[in-house]
């Protein structure tokens, strides 16, 4: 069997050009990085401002196993399967971060036939958007170093300093550090951290900005520190955000690469999925519904965390009508919540895939809650047996859900046509009747026992003293109008990552609540969210190479 980074290096791409041109962008349109990426001029949208907008399908799953079920993978097979069939496509992706490319997860580009190309570039440098990003939110930390050794005029709280550095890679040295040794010429000692780049509000910013103008208002508003007399201090009273703006003015174009059967893909951004949004720019798939018929999406971890965001949060900012979701399910995953241990994944056991069904039909469930109809894709892996899809499927259609079976790993589009004619079956009926979970004005502690309760399948949720103070302390600002981003771990329904399957009378709890002001959202922290990820004892970065002609290795 062929590695993914095999596959990918045998793909005959077309120049970037042809694929813009085909979706009706000029070349005076597009900034080329090479021959094979482009980004695209935000002047395309402006042009494009009063055309109708093509249909939007979100692709989420279940809670998966550590290893990933298949989102991205079916994206991408499931908007080639699209182009096959007669309908124009865009897949629209977050950037992979190099984090987990060098860790355990490995990259984000899809996988065996259903891919996005060039997958070793998109996979590490791209575009340089994630530079501009890590840049932009250090230049922030330098200012404000800055201005408390020159004088500290504004009164920051050394202590009360709430903006980290960021770096995109996964290195838990650097998650508490101290900075400022070496005496008066060297800046104030204090305690400081790195985030890893997909952390930083300025990643959020980015992905739910409408403009660089907008960004640069957002950016504005961040809260990075609080004062000896307790008020918050602004990226504006650093007055940073004109020259933040400026190092993202490139990075605001979404990048046009395409997938192995030369269909288009948009990948920008890639905010994390517990303290942020976990899906691509909204410019970016406000450009794809301007360009084609169907733009397929993705948000990251299991529905309840990403699409749950993705309605509540993305699509609140974006304005969008998603008109279907795809809720990726695989074998394993669904045995894996049925109580099987990693080495029964790919042994047939119909106990297991009974009693661990139980999560998928909960992700069923709340898809309605939001008016979005779903449609499960089951991800084939090799190790599947016949009687155990057809056992999901039925079971499916049983609950009265659409299910399918999906085989783009293998076979790439051609193994997502059945998918992509049951998504437009879907779309077409237009029973989509979108809504919002929550009302924004509801109060903060409404709004998460919402999500809790309704998504979840708690209880209720309980609040640490700490969450309490925070919270009142946000009403006191005046800023408990956002939505709301929970972070929470994406193995369980719960806050609990070893309580699987569907699990009942438990609650949340709720130990921090966090302002991400330029983003526009709280942050509800539940468990221990690692916003700076180590890497494992065997790195993926220890089988990766590139060899002396330029082949590349272990990229997987
Ligand atoms: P997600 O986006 O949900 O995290 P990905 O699409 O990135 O998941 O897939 C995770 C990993 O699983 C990738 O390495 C991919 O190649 C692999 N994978 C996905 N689908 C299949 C499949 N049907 N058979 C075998 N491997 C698969
Ligand atoms: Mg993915």
């Amino acid at each position: 069997m062929k590695t993914d980074v095999q596959i990918a290096q045998e793909a005959k791409m077309l120049p970037i050009k042809d694929i813009a041109k085909d979706l009706g962008i000029s070349e005076d349109e597009i900034i080329n990085y090479g021959k094979y990426k482009a980004k695209i001029s935000l002047d395309v949208y402006k042009r494009l401002k009063d055309k109708k907008d093509g249909k939007l399908v979100l692709v989420t799953a279940i809670n998966p196993t550590p290893a990933g079920e298949g989102k991205t993978t079916t994206n991408i097979g499931l908007s080639m399967a699209l182009n096959k069939i007669g309908k124009t496509s865009i897949s629209t992706l977050r950037e992979p971060s190099l984090g987990p490319s060098f860790g355990v997860k490995g990259g984000a580009a899809g996988g065996g036939y259903s891919q996005v190309v060039p997958m070793e570039d998109i996979n590490l440098h791209f575009t340089g958007d994630f530079h501009a990003i890590t840049s932009a939110h250090n230049l922030i930390s330098a200012l404000l170093d800055n201005h408390i050794q020159q004088g500290n005029e504004l009164g920051i709280d050394p202590r009360r300093i709430v903006w980290k550095r960021v770096m995109d890679m996964n290195d838990r040295a650097l998650r508490h550090i101290v900075i400022g040794l070496g005496g008066k010429p060297n800046g104030m000692p204090r305690e400081d951290g790195f985030d890893i780049t997909v952390a930083s509000e300025i990643m959020a910013i980015f992905c739910l900005s409408e403009s660089l103008e907008d960004l640069k208002e957002r950016v504005a508003n961040i809260i990075v520190a609080y004062k000896f007399d307790g008020s918050p201090v602004f990226v504006k009273d650093l007055k940073a955000q004109g020259a933040v703006a400026l190092l993202m003015k490139d990075a605001v174009a979404p990048n046009l690469v395409q997938t192995l059967e030369n269909t288009p893909a948009i990948i920008h951004g890639g905010p994390f999925a517990n303290i942020a949004h976990g899906s691509n720019s909204i410019l970016a798939t406000k450009l794809a519904l301007k360009l084609c018929d169907y733009t397929v999406t993705e948000a990251g971890f299991g529905a309840d965390l990403g699409a749950e965001k993705f309605f509540d949060i993305t699509s609140r900012f974006g304005g969008f009508n998603p008109d279907a979701a795809v809720v990726v399910a695989t074998v394993r995953a669904l045995k894996h919540h049925g109580g099987a241990k990693k080495d029964e994944y790919g042994v047939e056991n119909f106990d297991y895939l009974s009693k661990g069904f139980e999560n998928l039909e909960k992700h069923i469930e709340n898809l309605k809650k939001f008016g979005v109809p779903a449609i499960v894709a089951i991800n084939q892996f090799p190790t599947d047996t016949k009687a155990e899809l057809d056992f999901v499927i039925n079971r499916c259609n049983e609950l009265g859900a659409e299910a399918v079976l999906s085989e783009v790993w293998a076979k790439g589009g051609e193994g997502g046509i059945e998918l992509a004619k049951k998504v437009v079956e879907v779309v077409e009926k237009n029973e989509a009747d979108f809504r919002f979970l929550y009302d924004i004005n509801e109060t903060i502690k409404e709004k998460i026992e919402k999500i809790a309760v309704e998504v979840y399948g708690a209880d209720g949720v309980e609040f640490t003293s700490q969450a309490m103070k925070q919270i009142k302390d946000i009403e006191k600002l005046g800023l408990d109008k956002m939505p709301i981003c929970m972070a929470k771990t994406q193995y369980s329904l719960s806050d609990d990552p070893t309580l699987l399957g569907r699990p009942k009378n438990f609650k949340i709890t709720v130990k921090e609540v966090k302002i991400s002001n330029g983003a526009k959202f709280l942050v509800a922290l539940t468990g221990d969210i690692m916003t700076m990820p180590g890497l494992p004892k065997v790195p993926a970065a220890n089988s990766i190479d590139i060899l002396e002609n330029g082949e590349i290795v272990g990229l997987f």
